[in-house]
Formats: C-alpha cells, structure tokens, sequence
C-alpha cells in the first residue's frame, strides 16, 4: 500500500538538513563564527567545553539581532542575507543559507542572547528541539552570544561518531585558525575549559599567521601579488628553506573564505618544482579575490569547495606569480638541501643496536648458506617454533623474515645507486631500499619503548631551549607523557619555552636541535588521522632519523641495517605503508632470462 505523501515535520527536515551542515563541534565554530564575521564585529571570543561536545559559544560584538527576528533566526531557511534569487551570485558574506543556526537548534540546546545598538536591552531565548522554551529580556552588552549545549543529545548515533577529545580539539582548532587568519582585521579570542589558547589581535595577516604558526614563520614568509581583470593574488608563500614534511600550512581563501583546492595545489607545487625535494610540501596562505559571480561557492555543503569559471586562467597567472615571488626574493640560490636535518644524523646503528629480544638460535644455522637441500628455513622468535616452508619455484611463496638473531656479518650485501640495499635469500634476489628500512628499523624500536613505558635518556651537557607557538604548544601538551615515556625530559620554563634536559639515547647529539625542532614544532600532520599519539610520534621520529636514500653506507652498516629489518615485526612495508623491497624470485628470474 502506497502511504500518503506529507511534508516532513519541520524538526525532522532541520534534522536531515544538521545532517549536512553540522557533522562535528568544528562545524559549529564555523557557522557561529562566520556569523559574527558577518555581523560586523570587531571582537569575537570563542568558548568550548569538552572540545565542544558538552558547549560551544561564541560572542560578539557585531550588528546583533533585532527583537522581533531572533526566534526567526532559528527557522529554516532564514537568512538576512539573501533577499531575491539574483542576490545567489553576489555573495560576499560567510553564511547565506539561512540552514546554520536551524540545524543546530535541533540537535543540541540552544541560548542566545543579542542587542542591537539602539536598543536598551537584550533579548534572550533558550532553545531545546527546536522549541522556543524561554524567550526574556535582559541587560547585555551590544552583540549577540550564542550557547550550544549537549551536541547530538538527540541522535545518539551522531554522538557516538563523535572522536576523542584531542581530535575534536584539532578539528576546533583547525575552524578557528583558519577563519582567524583570514580576518585579521577582527580580535579574536580562544579559551578551552577554561585556560587561554589564542588571544589575537587585530594586525596584518603576516602578524597574524606568525601569531598563530610561531615567529620564526615571519622571517620565512614571501609575499605574493598580482592583480588582472580576472582575478586578484594577495598572501604569503613560505620560503623553499622553511618547507615542511607536512600538510598543515597549506592555505588557500578565496573571497576571505577558507577553500580546499587540489587544482590550485597543483599550480603552487608545479611553480615550486625543483626548489623542493620529495617529502617536502610547499608552505602557503594565499588569497585570491574573484568575482563572486565568476565562482560557485555552492558546489559544496560545508562550502570549503568552490567551482571556478575560467580554471585554467587562474591556474596560470597564479604559477607564474609564485615563480615570480620565488624568483623577486631569489630564495632559489639561498636553498640549502644539506640543511635536511634529516640528512645529517650519523648512521646510529654503527654504535647501537636497537635492544630486541634476546632469543635462542642455533648459531650454526646460516640462512645464506649455499645448500639447496636446504628448504626449510627455521626460525625461532620469542616463545613459537616456526617453519617456514620456501618452496623456490613456488610463485605464491611468501618472503618471511621474523624475529632472527642472524649474525649480521653474515649477510652478503651490497648498495647499489647509494640508495638500495641488494642480498639474496632462498627466496631469492632481495633489493631494499635503505630509508624505508631504516624507518621501519627505527618505528619499531620507538613502539617498543612506549611499550616498555619506561625508558631513560640520556641527559644533555646543555640543554636546548625551544620556543614554541601556539599551536605547537597544544601538541606538546597533548604529547608530553609520551614523549616523556620514550626517554625526554623537560623542564618548562614558561608555557612558551620548554627547555629540553634529555633526549632518548638512541637520537644523536649531533643536529639533535635540528631534530626537535622538527618533532615538536608546526608538527600538524593530516595524514595521520586516527592512529594513536604514540603512534605519531614513533613515525614522526622515524621519518626524521632514518639514514636518507644517497647516503653511503660501509658494509658493517649495511649489515646492522638488514639484520635489524630481518628483526622486525614486519618488513615488507615502511611506517607510511609504502613497500620497503622486492623480491625476483627464481620464477621471476626464468620469465625475464631463461
Ligand atoms: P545564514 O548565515 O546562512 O544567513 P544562519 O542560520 O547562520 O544563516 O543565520 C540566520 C540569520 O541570523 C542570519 O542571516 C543573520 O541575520 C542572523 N544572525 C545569526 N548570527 C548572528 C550574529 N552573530 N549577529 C547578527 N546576526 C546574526
Ligand atoms: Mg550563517
């Protein structure tokens, strides 16, 4: 039977449209602050409590909202902002929807309070279900502050979804620099359960993306200009020198609103091409200001997408204005690739060996021993016998290496290109590559010392002193056991400063001031969502410490390094997921030779 078609109850149809619009606490920072943008205002704080899951509030001193509208306000689809249809393409403000502040009345408690200038008083209503459930006058200053209470109270399937507070708080945090950046010109303000984060003031957006990103971004920060009947470039690149392994200075605002680009990213990375080297990304903050009606900023509920008319136009004049900043501050010939810190860390394993298992072998055992009766290799890792069958012709053979105590001096190896390692196995011809390995060497190491819980340093003769910003001052907070557990120790001078006293013994003295700077500061790293702290920052350390591809090694050294793979846990692929070897088999062999 065919049931009657009806109108969705207007709390259902808000709820669907919060589906879209509101899928985290971030996404309400961003609709209440970009109102307040809208607004007018020149103050604006933010609040959070519980990384916005139990509140999120945000005041300003803008326009406010007049007494007779503010339940409208919360009425679907009602905007000031948009007026006849026309109006659609000449968009210059943050919301136009009318779709926020409806979405979220119905799916958390709402309180808000506004003024208008000429009024006396505020108005103040407090919202549950999208239910008007107090509605009063009161005394507030000019502006309107709004409270949202218990997000996804009703749609417990939403709430669960919700992540760990630290991440949430990344997300927050991510909204709110983003939007801070862009409006310099406003001061903004930023508590969390109650302590400071960011107290900005109304500056220039080179101040104001020094104030958020750390100083040391001011002396790195190339402007870029251009101006054509198309379109207008403003913003900041960041010096080939200051490029990051990260993602998480990369910027784009069109029409002062924070954007995703993949086709705009190419055009900065090709203008970059051949200043960086691979695991580098370009840093930016870039402003293009188009024609609202040449762009179509609706392509994208959140609208962090927009669609451009003319592309292929903006993609050309902004590369060769980035080639054209690179080339005016002649931050090309300053480039220096030796100053990798990266590139400079002795080969630890010379000296040290990453403590594994100690395990009983029979030392007579030599897997590389030329006998061919030999088909069973034997392995003996911690508490299990395992046998492994390596059938040679077998095409679906499994390459096995597992917790073995070879004697490294009995690996025949040698480094071809200065980059791959080259042995053979039964299973037959094996190249490496040698800084895969070594962070595969290095990742687990640093998993076992977290595993360990405790483990010692070694103290500094003189201790390192490093500044961090703001942002890295919350990642440093937020990872402060775990680096502790891996053998750090700090002293913390003021919020600002910490004062580094001891380092895990297995990072070098040499460049260790290179290699903190790039473990604790603008350490934002998207491509690791979802896995654990300890997990970062064990891949984080070993991206920075492994022996780099290029770099000669002797023999001892490539030895240590293959019988410290063969060691670990796995070996096929590096921390990042990319494949550490391959392996011909001697079916391989006879397809290309025989
Ligand atoms: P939109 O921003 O798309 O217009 P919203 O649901 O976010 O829709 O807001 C609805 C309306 O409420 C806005 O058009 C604006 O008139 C008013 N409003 C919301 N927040 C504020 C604020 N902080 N100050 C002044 N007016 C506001
Ligand atoms: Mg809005």
């Amino acid at each position: 039977m065919v049931e009657k078609i009806k109108l969705l109850p207007e709390n259902i149809a808000n709820q669907i449209a919060a589906g879209e619009v509101i899928l985290r606490p971030s996404s309400i920072v961003k609709e209440l602050i970009e109102n307040s943008i809208d607004s007018g205002a020149t103050n604006i704080s933010l609040i959070i409590k519980n990384s916005g899951k139990t509140l999120v509030k945000v005041i300003d001193n803008g326009s406010g909202i007049a007494h007779d509208q503010i339940e409208l306000a919360f009425e679907r689809h009602s905007t000031s902002k948009i007026r006849v249809a026309n109006d659609l393409f000449k968009i210059k403000t943050n919301g136009f929807r009318g779709e926020a502040l409806s979405s979220i009345a119905s799916i958390s408690y709402v309180e808000a309070v506004s003024r208008k200038k000429n009024d006396k008083l505020a108005k103040s209503i407090i919202i549950k279900g999208n239910n008007v459930q107090k509605n009063e006058f009161r005394v507030a200053p000019v502006g309107t502050s709004i409270s949202v209470k218990n997000l996804f109270y009703n749609v417990p399937a939403r709430r669960n979804f919700l992540k760990s507070d630290s991440v949430e708080l990344k997300h927050i945090i991510d909204e709110f620099s983003r939007l801070a950046i862009v409006n310099c010109n406003i001061n903004f303000s930023f508590h969390k359960d109650d302590n400071e984060l960011f107290d900005l003031k109304k500056s220039n957006l080179r101040k104001r993306i020094s104030s958020i990103f750390g100083n040391k971004l001011l002396d790195e920060l190339v402007p870029v200009q251009e101006e054509t009947p198309l379109v207008k470039i403003g913003g900041f690149i960041i010096k080939p020198s200051g490029a990051r392994k990260s993602r998480g200075q990369q910027f784009f605002f069109v029409n002062n609103r924070f954007i995703r680009s993949s086709f705009l990213n190419h055009a900065v990375n090709s203008s970059f091409q051949g200043l960086l080297s691979d695991k580098f990304h370009p840093g930016y903050f870039i402003t293009l200001d188009i024609d609202p009606a040449k762009i179509d900023v609706n392509i994208h509920p959140t609208k962090n997408e927009v669609k451009f008319e003319d592309e292929q136009s903006i993609y050309a004049i902004l590369r060769s204005t980035l080639k054209h900043s690179l080339g005016i501050f002649q931050v090309s010939p300053s480039l220096d690739f030796e100053r990798d810190s990266s590139m400079d860390i002795p080969y630890y394993l010379k000296d040290k060996t990453p403590s594994s298992p100690k395990i009983s072998i029979d030392s007579s055992f030599n897997p590389f021993k030329d006998n061919s009766s030999d088909s069973v290799i034997a392995v003996n890792t911690k508490n299990n016998f395992h046998q492994i069958e390596l059938e040679s012709d077998n095409d679906q053979q499994e390459l096995y290496f597992s917790e073995t105590d070879f004697n490294p001096k009995q690996i025949k190896v040698f480094q071809l290109f200065n980059k791959y390692l080259v042995t053979a196995l039964q299973s037959g011809l094996i190249i490496i590559n040698q800084n895969r390995a070594h962070q595969r060497v290095l990742y687990e190491f640093f998993l076992g010392l977290l595993s360990n819980k405790k483990s010692s340093g070694q103290k500094l003769l003189f201790p390192i002193k490093i500044k961090l910003s703001k942002m890295d001052q919350i990642n440093f907070y937020e990872n402060k056991a775990i680096y502790e557990s891996i053998g750090f120790e700090f002293h913390e001078i003021k919020s600002k400063t910490i004062k580094v006293l001891s380092i895990p013994e297995i990072l070098s003295n040499d460049k260790i001031e290179d290699l903190l700077n790039d473990l604790f500061l603008n350490n934002k790293d998207y491509d690791f969502n979802g896995f654990s702290s300890g997990d970062i920052i064990s891949k984080r350390l070993a991206r920075s410490m492994a022996i780099p591809n290029g770099k000669i090694l002797n023999i001892e050294e490539q030895q240590e390094l293959l019988a410290s793979l063969f060691a670990c846990k796995e070996n096929q692929v590096s921390p990042f997921n990319l494949p550490i070897l391959i392996n011909f088999g001697s079916s391989d062999l006879d397809k290309q030779i025989s």
